[in-house]
């Protein structure tokens, strides 16, 4: 093969050619299909090659694709940030159009250091999240991330922001089970607080569902009400990171909305441009909004692309697809036809632990044993032997991490396309039981 310049993941690994796209499924240069059970990274959630999209994409670039929003706004951005706020809970009405999620979790930080700044308040600079959560690549987002592996290598220079567990049910740190835990793990926050000082604390970031760094784990019931209480009683802006969970990925606009709090900012990305252009966003309610507006009137904040026509035509174009095809109204209906057949599944496979998540963001965790929960050993690398293996059946999975710390455990994501048919799920499913039969071959 020709010598390759472009830095990939692996860089001594050959990754296939992909051809197009088409619905749920890629097709590389040597014709081999793959069904994307991942939708890539958690983010074709409309599937490829959508016509209207398209036809969004061109009209826009035929008008102009590029304005500085220093210097102009364009009806895009405006109608898409008009948008969101009609799709959103309560009064998250301000958004802040930026390229990628680590961008949108940074500008929801420092909007929220701003936010206490603007009031007179300067010492309240941190923001607090959990062990277990990923919030971004870029040092700000990563200093929020508690993600251990992504971390390690720049540990000397981020700032220690994950203070507390997650709300991870099936690794209970108590031994204990929610409801008649009364969120232990909720109530840390507030041991968090009282040791650092709320008087440094601007904000806590949680994301609603944990995606790369936990394998979809949703928490129980009230929860996040605990988080959210602590947060207003301590003066903390509480940040959901929906970047992986907008957009309608787990069958609400917001997966906050399930557990029914309203966050102060949001973070959205992925689903948004849902693969066709980078687009994210800092959402912010107009409580957030109210001291800047009357106070500096600028967010500071901004990238060069920020709020660029062409991404916000793909943006809206996206909104309108998902309301025109009633799409988020049946997530919850698909991911339940989809869980409970993985369910099944652990029936049969004895190194599947836990089936977990909401809607059609879904998580598989690998134990060696199942009444025991222990994981495998991580010299086995069991969460890149069933991605590669899924990927040899033509099945794209998105890999995870799992286990108290989020390293010393193993899981995947299975979240394809929210269009995905009922007959396109069995197939899934049967892509999926293949590959966990050849697993279950090579174990045994
Ligand atoms: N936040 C969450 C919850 C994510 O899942 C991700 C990406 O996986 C990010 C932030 C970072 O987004 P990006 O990779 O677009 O920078």
């Amino acid at each position: 093969m020709e010598k390759s310049f472009l830095i990939k993941p692996v860089l001594d690994e050959t990754y296939p050619v992909i051809e197009y796209g088409k619905g749920i499924f890629l097709f590389d240069k040597e014709g081999k299909k793959y069904l994307d059970a991942a939708s890539g990274a958690v983010t074709a959630n409309i599937g490829h090659g959508v016509t209207e999209i398209i036809e969004a994409m061109q009209e826009q670039a035929k008008k102009v694709s590029f304005v500085y929003r220093s210097q102009f706004t364009s009806d895009v951005a405006e109608m898409l940030a008009k948008k969101i706020a009609e799709w959103t809970p309560g009064d998250l009405n301000w958004s802040f159009f930026v390229n990628s999620g680590s961008e949108a979790t940074e500008t929801a930080m420092k909007m929220a250091i701003q936010y206490w700044q603007e009031k007179g308040i300067k010492t309240k600079i941190k923001v607090l999240s959990r062990w277990v959560s990923y919030h971004g690549i870029t040092l700000g987002a990563l200093s929020l991330s508690g993600h251990t592996g992504r971390r390690a290598r720049f540990v000397p220079l981020l700032e220690d922001f994950p203070v507390i567990n997650p709300p991870y049910c099936y690794r209970c740190p108590y031994n204990l089970e929610a409801p008649s835990c009364g969120y232990l793990c909720a109530h840390e926050l507030e041991t968090a607080i009282k040791r650092i000082g709320a008087d440094q604390i601007a904000a806590f970031m949680a994301e609603p569902v944990i995606g790369a760094a936990g394998g979809a784990i949703a928490p129980p019931k009230d929860y996040f009400k605990t988080i959210k209480k602590i947060c207003e009683d301590h003066d903390i802006l509480f940040i959901a990171d929906e970047v992986m969970t907008g957009y309608g990925r787990t069958g609400t606009m917001l997966a906050s909305e399930h557990w029914g709090v309203i966050p102060d900012i949001v973070a959205l990305g992925k689903g948004m441009g849902a693969g066709y252009a980078p687009i994210a966003a800092a959402v912010a309610s107009e409580k957030v909004m109210e001291p800047i507006l009357s106070g500096s009137k600028s967010v500071m904040s901004g990238h060069t692309l920020s709020a660029n026509p062409q991404s916000c035509a793909v943006s809206l174009a996206v909104l309108e697809y998902l309301e025109k095809n009633k799409i988020i109204n049946k997530v919850e209906g698909r991911g339940n036809y989809l869980k409970y057949q993985l369910e099944k599944l652990q029936d049969q496979f004895s190194f599947i632990g836990d089936v977990r998540g909401k809607g059609l963001l879904l998580g598989i965790e690998f134990v060696e044993d199942q009444s025991t929960k222990f994981p495998f050993p991580r010299n086995a690398l069991i969460t890149q032997k069933m991605v590669a293996l899924a990927k040899e059946k033509g099945l794209l999975v998105y890999p995870a991490g799992a286990g108290i710390d989020g390293i010393n455990g193993d899981s995947i994501i299975i979240s394809p396309p929210l269009t995905i048919t009922e007959r396109e799920i069995d197939l899934l499913v049967h892509l999926l039981t293949e590959t966990f039969e050849v697993f279950s071959n090579q174990i045994n």
